[in-house]
């Protein structure tokens, strides 16, 4: 297939009448349209006003999708322990399955090819066999909670391990690489210290898993963790052995200058979640300087219930604006760095190689986008577009590994209709169920 339009190749390169050539799962060629319509006549030709990079979601919970809605306005602890896990000890099965499949679907609908996806305690195959079925790519981890947890949740620290293992050897590696493992502790304040380092000794004895968890979100949470171990959440981890170059942390708002430093030092990977982060109220994460420090930091929606929208653009708008502000400086966060942190540094918290760019050789995970809209008339540079402008119902069209997801508004192969309805039936009941009132 050959794509063509104004090829967002990168944050930095935009190619003016350009075309991205994809054979099976990769892509080819990325130039100039005519030069590749010569070399490649046979290909199939589709024209988009723009196409760029699947984007990557460095910190989702499709299994919240049923919980759009629930908590709002509410700080985290309250609305983590009142709303929010209540509805995932509810949750059985096939509302988990109708979650995970509601929660892709948003995904690929808006440009999100790859997620980071943190799931729950309970039936995490079912989001598994989800992200198999929906075709999006994804790293998955059944969530982990040892202590201070509800009813429902709370599980013995082995027993974890051992479904983790399970779920490991069933999927990492799955949909010819397209599904990987992340393990999936849900933070220090759910998690004892066994746990944590064993998540460590988990990851390290399986090729590529890594891990992914959430730090110093909120103050609450930090003064927690130094309560319980005598020092502020980070280092706590780092202790733990959860930092490094396979460690990928949401949030990290709160922290001090020796917390930054380890963060740089390890290589540890940052995701930023700034409409959540502002919606609950945790405060703004210093962005700009950990990318001064040289730490990657990746953009994530987080789940549902704190954002309420799975939509990407929104996140690189927020993280730009929310950065600005925070510097008092409008140059501190520009639009080229947003769409960085939505692709390539989004591809190494999701610890994907080859993805988060337009490039011969890269796995061929491509959106086109549409400015046929009257917000969105005219485009000076399409950098500025896609952050401050665009909206993921512009996104027209998305491939995921060569294969196309989503054509012209519709999902292709899987009938989003019957998954809507499904996920409204289950959210009722397990709404119901959980005793939230929203
Ligand atoms: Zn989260």
């Amino acid at each position: 297939m050959l794509l063509a339009g104004t090829v967002i190749a990168d944050a930095d390169t935009v190619v003016d009448d350009g075309a991205v050539v994809v054979a099976d799962d990769t892509i080819v060629a990325v130039g100039e349209e005519t030069t590749l319509r010569e070399r490649y006549p046979d290909h199939e030709r589709r024209t988009f006003d723009l196409v760029a990079p699947g984007l990557v979601g460095g910190h989702v919970h499709s299994v919240q999708s049923l919980g759009r809605g629930i908590a709002d306005d509410a700080a985290l602890l309250d609305w983590l322990f009142e709303a929010v896990l209540p509805m995932e000890a509810a949750m059985d099965a096939e509302a988990t399955r109708a979650a995970a499949e509601l929660g892709y679907l948003e995904c690929l609908g808006s440009g999100t090819t790859t997620v980071l996806d943190h799931l729950s305690v309970n039936h995490a195959a079912e989001a598994f066999e989800a992200a198999v079925e929906t075709g999006i790519r994804g790293r998955l981890g059944k969530v982990l909670m040892d202590q201070r947890s509800p009813d429902g949740l709370r599980e013995e620290t082995q027993a974890g391990f051992d479904e983790s293992e399970a779920l490991i050897r069933e999927y990492h590696g799955a949909a010819d690489g397209r599904i990987r493992y992340a393990v999936t502790p849900r933070f220090a304040v759910s998690c004892s210290e066994a746990c944590l380092r064993g998540c460590r000794r988990l990851a390290d004895r399986y090729d590529g898993v890594t891990i992914h968890t959430h730090a110093s979100e909120n103050e609450d949470e930090v003064a927690t963790v130094e309560a319980d171990t005598g020092v502020r959440n980070v280092r706590w981890l780092d202790e733990v052995g959860l930092t490094g170059p396979d460690v990928t942390l949401a949030h990290c708002v709160h922290t001090d200058e020796r917390e930054r430093t380890i963060l740089a030092e390890t290589d540890t990977v940052v995701t930023h979640c700034p409409s959540s982060n502002m919606k609950l109220a945790s405060g703004i994460a210093p962005v700009a300087d950990y990318l001064d420090r040289g730490i990657t930091v990746a953009l994530g929606n987080d789940g549902p219930p704190c954002n309420n929208t799975l939509d990407p653009f929104t996140e690189m708008r927020q993280a730009s604006l929310l950065g600005t502000v925070d510097a008092r400086d409008p140059t501190r966060l520009p639009a080229s760095t947003a769409v960085a942190m939505a692709t390539e540094n989004g591809a190494r918290a999701a610890g994907f190689e080859r993805i988060g760019r337009l490039e011969s050789g890269y796995k061929a995970d491509v959106i086109g986008i549409t400015t046929d809209r009257t917000r969105a008339t005219p485009v000076h540079d399409p950098l500025s577009h896609l952050v401050y402008a665009a909206h993921g119902d512009d996104v027209v069209f998305a491939m995921v590994d060569g294969t196309v997801r989503y054509d012209g508004g519709e999902h292709v192969g899987i009938d989003a209709a019957a998954v809507r309805e499904r996920a409204t039936r289950h959210a009722e009941r397990i709404v119901a169920e959980a005793g939230i009132e929203p």
